[in-house]
């Protein structure tokens, strides 16, 4: 019989109960180092006082009240985003897929506005991951996401990730921008080259195509800048995030300058939930916690330490993972096995430790971003612990 839950996840057999810090909590009283982070999304961990104390406050003074109302609320937090990245305006979803298919409308809207509605396709990069709405799987050549779902309509090309050639090939008179994550995180923690970032974004210059970044897993301050797109001076055109701006609260935003967002006038988009007081008041927290001086430079540290860690750790264990550099940025990590990632995280997990698998067998760390140096430490002791254990037999 089907469970009442529908069964699309290969779930691990624990019940989370409870987390506090880098630390989750099963039912049974087992206790876990998170280096999930729920997919890169508890980015000052878990339990957070200030996080915890306006959500306590908010929850009893309003919940929701629907867009048909002024939300002081967001118009703070929109203002506190403008006046940190390149953005002029954003629209509030509750994921990072609404935030993509926000940013598809955006493009057409602008390419419309601008007397090129012919201008409809997009050009995304393989192994991309852009969410699970059909927009999301049709851009992107991953099997596993569109396999079942076909057909799937045809506005995306595809072009191998950071291939500049490639990218500057496939436009023709029906591409309008261009769009691809920074950092690839569920494709396996690639990061765009300093190249082919700089080179979409001349591109995009040169032929009137806007330029969209999907920060939504490497954003607010992973990276140990508060977006991935400040490592490669440039400036996207519009930028969809979720993941780390909620800390757990189900959020995200498409951020675009005024140019960009031409085409969205009253009436062109909405959300029933999208930016409510709840989420706007939690959105608020984080950032009070992320923007506060020294926090940047906190992740940086860590990032560096841990990549130095990592790579003292990974030749200890020939049999479990590639000798290669440690992929990623900041506290966004990736490590090449050489047995499947998904088994070995799953193993790890006995070792106290969680981690997220990534395509092509990397395993992925994504620490909140309130880790220390002795985390990272018990980080090593507990990955070392579960390679030297791991049934390697199994893998060949
Ligand atoms: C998680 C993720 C998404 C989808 O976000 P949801 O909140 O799951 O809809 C899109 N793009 C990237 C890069 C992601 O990591």
């Amino acid at each position: 019989m089907i469970t009442p839950v529908m069964p699309v996840y290969a779930r691990a057999n624990i019940e989370v109960d409870h987390g506090e810090g880098v630390y989750l909590y099963d039912a049974a009283g087992h206790k876990y180092l998170d280096f999930a982070a729920g997919i890169a999304v508890n980015v000052v961990g878990h339990g957070h006082p200030h996080l915890v104390k306006t959500m306590q406050a908010q929850a009893a003074k309003l919940w929701h009240t629907s867009n048909l109302y002024r939300i002081p609320e967001g118009e703070r937090l929109a203002e506190r985003l403008r006046e940190n990245t390149f953005a002029d305006t954003m629209f509030f979803t509750n994921s990072g897929a609404e935030a993509w298919e926000c940013a598809v409308k955006v493009a057409r809207a602008y390419q419309g506005a601008v007397g090129h509605p012919e201008k409809f396709r997009i050009i995304t990069c393989s192994n991309a991951f852009h969410g699970r709405t059909l927009a999301g799987i049709a851009s992107t050549d991953q099997e596993k996401l569109r396999k079942g779902f076909e057909p799937l309509p045809d506005w995306f090309k595809v072009v191998p990730f950071n291939n500049l050639a490639a990218l500057e090939a496939a436009i023709d008179p029906s591409v309008g921008a261009i769009k691809f994550e920074p950092i690839q995180g569920e494709g396996g923690v690639t990061a765009a080259t300093q190249e082919f970032m700089r080179g979409a974004r001349a591109l995009c210059d040169k032929h009137d195509l806007l330029l969209i970044l999907d920060e939504i897993q490497c954003g607010v301050g992973r990276t140990g800048k508060f977006f991935a797109y400040e490592h490669y001076g440039i400036e996207p055109d519009v930028m969809c995030i979720a993941k780390g701006i909620g800390g757990g609260f189900p959020m995200g935003a498409c951020l675009a300058t005024e140019r960009a967002a031409k085409g969205m006038t009253i009436g062109t988009h909405g959300s029933t939930y999208g930016g409510n007081p709840m989420a706007m008041a939690i959105g608020n927290a984080v950032l009070d916690v992320v923007l506060e001086p020294g926090f940047m430079e906190h992740v940086t540290a860590m990032g560096q330490r841990l990549e130095q860690s990592l790579l003292q750790m990974i030749p200890n264990h020939e049999d479990i993972f590639v000798n290669e550099p440690v992929r990623g940025m900041g506290l966004m990590r990736g490590i090449k096995a050489k047995v499947p990632s998904r088994d070995f995280v799953n193993h790890a997990r006995a070792s106290g430790i969680m981690a997220v698998a990534a395509a092509g067998d990397v395993v992925r760390l994504l620490p909140p971003l309130i880790i220390e140096e002795k985390h990272i430490a018990e980080a090593m002791d507990k990955l070392s612990a579960a390679a030297r254990s791991y049934p390697v037999a199994k893998a060949a």
